[in-house]
């Protein structure tokens, strides 16, 4: 039988403790590297395997480290002297990616499994998990009208192949190092996230971002026609990233969510046919629409309840697809633009 465990009162975090970020070339680590940077945070570490010339962003006054931290040595190194340790680092992309790489998927198992030892070892006070929405049933997810999933949803365990599964079983790490082990962890589940400095071409990058560079394309192209995956009618809600990095640093914070997966994600639902009307609006036209009805399309329909989270938290991610989708339309034409000039972006 398991025994709960006591949760003593962490010091006061301070200005100067150590908070590694892993992923941080990536679009969700970079964002939390740059809110903890205005939040006053001074000494800041961010890891990611890729070259510095490809991070999205890079914080001014951040320390930014290449590594591979699906390596035991690098994760040890990146640990030392960390205070708080989030690790979002992961082999992911949006659907087209997921469903084809599984394989890669899968090995995200090392950076977890290693980071979270480190961590440990290393004697950081508190350990983030980026968990996916993906590590839910996916025998609940296959009519559009969807039920929101509730975080009790993930067993019996029926998850995306691959990238979910690596998910379910990371989290699960994460619990027994609590459970066993005494350290602090918190697990979100994030539910699809958009926004600035995010994938917006090449292979991995999801529906929001997607749709906003398809259409700025036709528009650039006089071609006015538009590619949708699938029929259109599945469904899913989109986190705007300001409100994805809020919610993280609340979670990690909360002691009555220690060892406890939570939703992140917005509760907006829309179908894929409705995303790209908000997108037309924004970009002040009307394509003709094709259906590929073989591409990649995920479950019909997937949702977040945010029962729980408002609940322990209060809060819930609250910017509106229109405010979020406007924000991100113009980052991606800005890109598109450049690229277009020649200038180096990142996509
Ligand atoms: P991202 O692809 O932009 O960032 C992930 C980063 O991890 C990349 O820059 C990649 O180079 C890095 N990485 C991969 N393998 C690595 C390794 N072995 N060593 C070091 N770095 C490595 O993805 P993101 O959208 O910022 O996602 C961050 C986390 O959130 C991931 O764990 C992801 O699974 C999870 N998540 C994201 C979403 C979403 O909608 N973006 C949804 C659910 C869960």
């Amino acid at each position: 039988m398991e025994t709960k465990r006591l949760v003593e009162k962490d010091p006061v975090l301070k200005k100067d403790d150590l908070i590694v970020i892993t992923g941080g070339g990536g679009f969700i680590a970079g964002n939390l590297a740059l809110y903890f940077k205005k939040k006053g945070f001074t000494n800041l570490r961010t890891v990611d395997k890729k070259p510095l010339y490809e991070w999205y962003l890079q914080v001014p006054g951040v320390e930014s480290l290449c590594l591979d931290l699906s390596e035991e040595a690098n994760c040890q190194r990146v640990c030392e002297g960390a205070v708080e340790v989030y690790n979002l680092a992961a082999d992911m992309g949006g659907m087209g990616f997921i469903e084809r790489f599984r394989i890669e998927c899968l090995r995200s198992i090392l950076i977890n499994t290693h980071m979270v030892e480190a961590a440990y070892k290393a004697g950081a006070r508190r350990y983030f998990y980026s968990s996916s929405a993906c590590a839910y049933n996916t025998d609940l997810q296959q009519d559009p009208n969807v039920r929101a999933l509730k975080e009790t949803d993930a067993y019996p365990a029926m998850a995306e192949r691959g990238y979910g599964w690596e998910k379910l079983v990371s989290e699960m790490f994460c619990q027994e190092y609590w459970h066993e082990r005494g350290m602090k962890t918190a697990i979100a589940r994030f539910h699809n996230v958009y926004g600035p400095f995010g994938t917006w071409d090449g292979g991995r990058e999801k529906a929001p971002a997607a749709l906003c560079r398809k259409v700025i394309q036709a528009l650039d192209t006089g071609k006015n026609d538009i590619t949708i995956w699938g029929d259109g009618h599945q469904t899913r809600s989109f986190m705007y990233i300001d409100d994805c990095v809020k919610g993280i640093d609340m979670i990690m914070h909360s002691d009555a969510l220690i060892a406890t997966p939570i939703n992140l994600g917005s509760s907006e639902l829309v179908s894929i046919n409705d995303l790209l009307s908000k997108v037309e609006k924004i970009a002040g036209t009307k394509l003709k629409r094709n259906y590929d009805l073989n591409a990649p399309r995920g479950v019909a329909g997937r949702t977040s309840d945010n029962t729980f989270i408002q609940k322990m938290l209060g809060w819930e991610p609250n910017t509106t697809l229109d405010k979020g989708l406007a924000a991100t339309y113009k980052w991606i034409k800005v890109q598109y633009d450049n690229r277009k000039q020649g200038k180096r972006v990142v996509e």
